[in-house]
């Protein structure tokens, strides 16, 4: 009996009617280990590396990057742990990395791209996460930020496999890979779905500007029905597929997201909670009804109200 009650409050995610669904934290600074750590949490969705590569003029060698990776493999020791590779960009500068006579940061040599323009940078980090990941009993994930095409994905796979990495994923976050992602799942063990970009570029929306938030709403039913196709292709090739950005966080959106075919979803600590009970007081069936409702909605603000009034029958 007392176990049934906090099944909804601690544990594993799972539905009313125990499906799983892993829920994780995203961490991005060192300051955020000890709470993410502590958080009750299957592992880490979203391991954002860029900090160690911030407010210097080049980057950091293999020792100093395996001694960092060490310490978060180390308090997630038995957890799994999805660390993505470098994501320089227009919203995360990072000058020896990216050209500074872009005219479209967003649209340029960003993300898995700039290992194009500089292969050492992603094989020495491959090299200092892979061993990092022999000294722990974390499992250790590898993806890569920004894939667009599915030759990118395969090589990125190829490469984490030949330093050892058992788990290589993509990120969806461009529409392309979002369409492609049956191509994508060949060479990928999962996929990661990045709804803050996949909306930049669905809706041609600069991400970090405020007065485009309505276009930018992670309730738009043009990126759920980009997350609805690569989660169909990812569940046709049996690979697991979560969702790390901004949309995960909010629980009546988790809960489309999961009718949509997420099996996992990764956020910062505080909101794992409420995550965790609004699953607990759904089933996927009813996870399913309220996808299929936001998706048909004109319009992000119908989706949410069609949601939250169908929740709220309940
Ligand atoms: C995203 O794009 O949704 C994401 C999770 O990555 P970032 O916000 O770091 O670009
Ligand atoms: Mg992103």
């Amino acid at each position: 009996r007392r176990r049934e009650l906090l099944a909804g409050f601690q544990g594993p995610g799972r539905t009313a009617d125990g499906h799983p669904v892993s829920l994780l934290v995203n961490l991005g600074a060192p300051h955020e280990l000890a709470g993410a750590a502590a958080a009750d949490a299957e592992g880490v969705g979203l391991f954002r590396t860029e900090f160690l590569f911030l407010d210097r003029a080049e980057a950091p060698g293999l020792a100093e990057q395996a001694a960092a990776y060490r310490k978060t493999f180390a308090a997630f020791a038995g957890r799994r742990v999805v660390v993505r590779t470098l994501d320089a960009g227009a919203d995360k500068p990072l000058p020896f990395v990216l050209s500074a006579d872009e005219q479209n940061p967003a649209l340029g040599v960003r993300g898995l791209r700039s290992a194009v323009r500089d292969p050492q940078l992603l094989e020495t980090q491959l090299a200092a996460i892979a061993e990092a990941a022999r000294d722990s009993t974390a499992q250790v994930w590898v993806m890569a930020p920004m894939v667009s095409v599915p030759r990118e994905a395969a090589e990125f796979a190829a490469r984490a496999r030949a330093h050892g990495l058992p788990m290589a994923g993509a990120m969806i976050e461009v529409p392309a890979a979002a369409l492609r992602a049956d191509r994508l799942a060949e060479s990928c063990d999962f996929f990661s779905v990045g709804t803050n970009d996949l909306a930049q570029y669905a809706f041609a929306a600069d991400r970090t500007l405020g007065d485009l938030a309505e276009l930018l709403d992670p309730w738009q039913p043009a990126l759920l029905e980009l997350v609805a196709t690569a989660a169909r292709s990812a569940a046709g090739h049996g690979r697991p597929i979560g969702v790390c950005g901004e949309a995960a966080a909010d629980p009546a959106l988790a809960l489309v997201l999961v009718g949509l075919g997420i099996t996992s979803l990764s956020a910062a600590p505080v909101s794992l909670p409420g995550l965790r009970a609004a699953l607990a007081a759904h089933t996927l069936a009813q996870c399913r009804e309220l996808a299929g409702l936001a998706l048909l909605a004109d319009d992000a603000a119908t989706a949410r109200a069609e949601v939250m009034s169908r929740m709220s029958e309940r």
